[in-house]
């Protein structure tokens, strides 16, 4: 107890002492100017204004391409104009078909048409109001009637197991649990498989009364609660791969459109129960049994089922989304750009996912206008951004990022997401690991709401690590809107928010009700999160010298090495990793060569001209490591340091050029990639010299 007292004493003081001394990127004169210019900024995002906010954006289930979602695009865009932000909307007109009728039955035994719809429960106001059908969005359309086979949690080894006891899933309609991997892989393996049709629900052992109590009595998913969500498994409008979805363009037609070809439908697991409890055919194989009260059997049958989907695709499958933007332009460097964003549509009134996320983008920008209005511009431009259609796909982003590819890969200096910024109180963070350091040093500089400390040295104390490591940080893989500007253009990318239990994702009970019982009671999660936002964006745009950490970004990607090597040994390949070391080795060594000359440099002053010489050279280190052609998988993922994993969707893959290729069993090929991520290892650690001879040369 004592030693702990102490060490936490003492870690407080080096870190003030630390925090005194020097900021990293800054000159010293500015360094103490930015430390006070933090200080005031993130006093202002306010628990009292986050919860207006919230309230008023989750009023009602706002699913884009609705009236409702363009409701939400215009309280943004008049809160930023009333803050006198410079605002922009752009419109993108997409491929996104809304059912028009879903039904899920039981044909035998004893016929059952099932209620799908999330029922009203009391002291939630938004529960009685309209609700997004229970259809999982880019649905195949259908009306099938089957025998129903229980695939689990529906992945590619769900399915080998199936076939090792002789149950198939053709012609079947089959059943599987939410979780373990993204929806959309379910429904790609079940099709695959020639499944029919395909249900989704959420067993209780995940996220209902096994974990916790049910709502309205406790924060978890109840028996009629339902997971919405897209199957959509390519970023983006399916109908503009790779292009911006503008006025014009040619698209391709449904029949060429990487989408599901069978009805895909989310269940709750009350209606699960009237299916599953009457399966019968083989015993589950072990770990398969869920959270329901009575034994799993796999079938096929010999209950039926039918289900049935129908949307607008043959009528108005193209609907107008709306990204918005408001802008603070920069001093000094305004051709740079600092951007925070989060996805402003919904499945429901969506408190959590994402208001929560647009809440702390918006206190973050009220907070910089207010500090504009007492005369602090920041150096470089900061860009406030909501996106559209991310539930369907990272539709709003992935348009943006694509119609404006040329200005972001020239001149994005870090794009910083928020997608459920507060539904808890536990801190979490992420990104790329050249911007984790910059993310550790702000969350210092906030107070965790609990009164404990800052919400790192909480973040800390809830992670247990010991005193000589940071705690863990996410890597970026897929599945919010960061992905269109880390995985295709290679922007540097960071993520954090509070987090806590949660049964009510991507339902009707995603409330403002749900978050004042459950979430964040006080809005004090939401007002930190975008207090953190706030420090993140003013670091990063008013640095003499861009904060990233090129070292720590080495030492990371050094870790995903020996796996390869491993792997690579097991097969008795021939695929050594000499170059690929080495090369990781230069970046290191290059990358702590440039920090030494920075921190000399930024001793004395530098002109603007030289430090934004030295910052286009540090934006290229992690442009070096995107490949134009990208992955031979996926195409638009250019990113060869990490992507989500095509076989699970929320797994993350590092290194994947070369590990789709040891996957693919490709001896020659994972030779090839090797050297492939190597030459641009060392194309990267060369902008690190470039920039270390801006500075030198000054
Ligand atoms: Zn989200």
């Amino acid at each position: 107890m004592q030693t702990r007292i102490s060490l936490a004493l003492l870690m407080c003081m080096s870190g003030a002492a630390a925090a005194q001394q020097s900021m990293v990127g800054y000159s010293a004169a500015n360094a103490g100017r930015q430390r006070e210019l933090e200080a005031s900024a993130v006093k202002r995002p306010s628990p009292v204004s986050a919860s207006a906010h919230s309230k008023e954006l989750s009023r009602e289930t706002h699913v884009a391409g609705t009236a409702a979602q363009a409701r939400t695009r215009d309280y943004v865009i008049n809160q930023m104009k009333k803050w006198g932000i410079e605002t922009q909307v752009r419109a993108y007109d997409v491929w996104m078909p809304h059912p028009t009728a879903v039904h899920v039955a039981r044909v035998s035994p004893q016929p059952k048409e099932f209620a799908l719809a999330e029922p009203p429960v009391p002291g939630d106001a938004t529960s009685s109001t309209w609700q997004y059908p229970t259809v999982n969005g880019y649905s195949g359309e259908g009306d099938v009637t089957a025998e129903v086979v229980y695939v689990n949690y529906g992945l590619i080894e769900d399915y080998a197991q199936l076939d090792s006891i002789g149950v198939s899933v053709k012609g079947k309609i089959a059943v599987a649990l939410y979780g373990r991997s993204f929806r959309g892989i379910k429904a790609r393996e079940a099709e695959k498989h020639g499944a029919v049709g395909l249900l989704i629900y959420s067993d209780p052992q995940d996220d209902g009364f096994v974990v916790g109590d049910v709502y309205p009595d406790g924060p978890m998913r109840n028996s009629a609660g339902v997971q919405r969500g897209s199957i959509l498994n390519p970023n983006g409008d399916p109908s503009t791969p790779g292009y911006g979805s503008t006025a014009g363009v040619a698209r391709l037609t449904p029949d060429r459109m990487q989408i599901s070809h069978i009805p895909v439908v989310p269940i709750s697991y009350g209606n699960a129960t009237e299916l599953l409890k009457y399966v019968r055919g083989a015993a589950v194989p072990r770990g398969w049994q869920g959270g329901l009260a009575f034994r799993y059997h796999v079938g096929p049958g010999p209950v039926k089922a039918r289900v049935a989907v129908r949307d607008d695709r043959a009528t108005k499958p193209m609907k107008p989304i709306y990204d918005t933007f408001g802008m603070v332009r920069g001093s000094d460097f305004p051709d740079e750009l600092v951007i925070v964003g989060g996805h402003r549509d919904g499945w429901g009134p969506g408190a959590a996912d994402n208001v929560s996320g647009t809440v702390s983008v918006l206190e973050a920008a009220r907070a910089i206008a207010e500090e504009l209005k007492a005369g602090v511009r920041p150096r470089r431009t900061i860009i406030f951004a909501t996106w559209d259609a991310e539930e369907w796909g990272l539709l709003g982003s992935t348009e943006f990022v694509e119609d404006d590819s040329a200005r972001l890969s020239r001149d994005a200096v870090a794009y910083l997401n928020q997608d459920v910024a507060a539904q808890g109180s536990r801190f979490g963070g992420g990104g790329s690991p050249s911007l984790r350091p910059t993310l550790r040093d702000v969350a210092r500089v906030v107070a965790d709401p609990n009164g404990q400390g800052s919400v790192y040295s909480e973040w800390r104390r809830a992670s247990a690590v010991a005193d000589t490591t940071e705690p863990a940080m996410g890597d970026p893989g897929g599945g919010s809107d960061f992905a269109g500007f880390y995985n295709h253009l290679g922007i540097p990318i960071a993520e954090w928010g509070f987090g806590g239990a949660g049964g009510v994702y991507h339902s009707q009970y995603d409330s403002y009700a749900w978050m004042t019982k459950f979430g964040d009671t006080g809005f004090h999660y939401h007002a930190a999160a975008a207090k953190v936002g706030t420090a993140m964006l003013l670091r990063i745009a008013n640095a003499d010298i861009l904060p990233y950490d090129y070292v720590e970004f080495a030492r990371t990607v050094r870790r995903y090495v020996a796996p390869i090597d491993s792997a690579v040994g097991r097969r008795h390949w021939n695929a050594p990793t000499t170059s690929l070391r080495a090369s990781i080795d230069r970046l290191e060594r290059e990358a702590a060569a440039f920090n030494a000359t920075r921190d000399s440099a930024l001793a004395g002053t530098v002109a603007n001209p030289t430090l934004q010489h030295a910052n286009r050279s540090l934006m290229q280190v992690e442009r070096a490591l995107i490949r134009p052609q990208g992955l031979r998988s996926r195409p638009w993922f250019r990113n060869l340091i990490y992507v989500a994993d095509e076989n699970n969707g929320y797994a993350n893959m590092a290194m994947p050029s070369i590990n789709e290729a040891i996957r693919a069993s490709d001896e020659a090929l994972t030779r090839g990639e090797i050297e492939d991520l190597a030459g641009r290892f060392d194309k990267a650690a060369q902008a690190l010299v470039d920039a270390r001879s801006a500075l030198r040369s000054r």
